[in-house]
């Protein structure tokens, strides 16, 4: 996409709205669309700056961060640029801004950073591995004493249950 600025009122908002496709996306992203993703772009020149902003939004396929899951999740970014004639992606031959680099930087970034599959998502035990969000296990209940070698050992016969809180500390 271009911006050409001989055809750009200043002041004006101009703004582009586009589906972008796995296709489109290409490598920039890990992750395969599970919709097609919204890219709008909005511009306003004020004295002779571009005030650019590319704003992302859609959901991509993934797994879970704590259960392993797969699920959908949210992705997009916002990118706000300034641009002028100094800019990298201004084109001096037909005086434009070439906005490629800046739209497919905003894509890369739309990569979700946590991946849930509820917010109250319950992971996975660490020891069995049992999947919280089905069931409990039994892991809590049958947690090892602690060993006899241990030097901690000697507290659990002197607070059996909890002991610093029923008020039977002094000895
Ligand atoms: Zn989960
Ligand atoms: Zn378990």
């Amino acid at each position: 996409m271009r911006i050409s600025l001989s055809n750009t009122q200043e002041g004006r908002t101009y703004r582009y709205d586009a589906e972008f496709t796995d296709e489109d996306v290409g490598s920039l992203l890990d992750s395969t669309l599970a919709e097609p993703m919204r890219v709008s772009v909005s511009y306003t020149t004020v004295e002779g700056i571009t005030y650019l902003r590319v704003k992302t939004e859609g959901k991509v396929d993934a797994c879970c961060d704590m259960c392993g899951v797969a699920c959908t999740a949210d992705c997009g970014c916002v990118v706000d640029e300034e641009l002028t004639r100094d800019s990298q992606c201004y084109d001096a031959l037909r005086d434009e801004y070439v906005l490629d680099g800046i739209i497919d930087e905003a894509v890369a970034l739309s990569a979700p950073r946590t991946v849930l599959c509820k917010p109250d998502c319950k992971g996975l035990c660490p020891i069995c591995g049992q999947n919280r969000n089905h069931g409990n296990c039994n892991c809590q209940q049958n947690q090892p004493r602690i060993g006899e070698n241990n030097p901690f050992g000697v507290l659990q016969d002197i607070f059996p249950t909890g002991g610093a809180n029923n008020g039977s500390t002094k000895m």
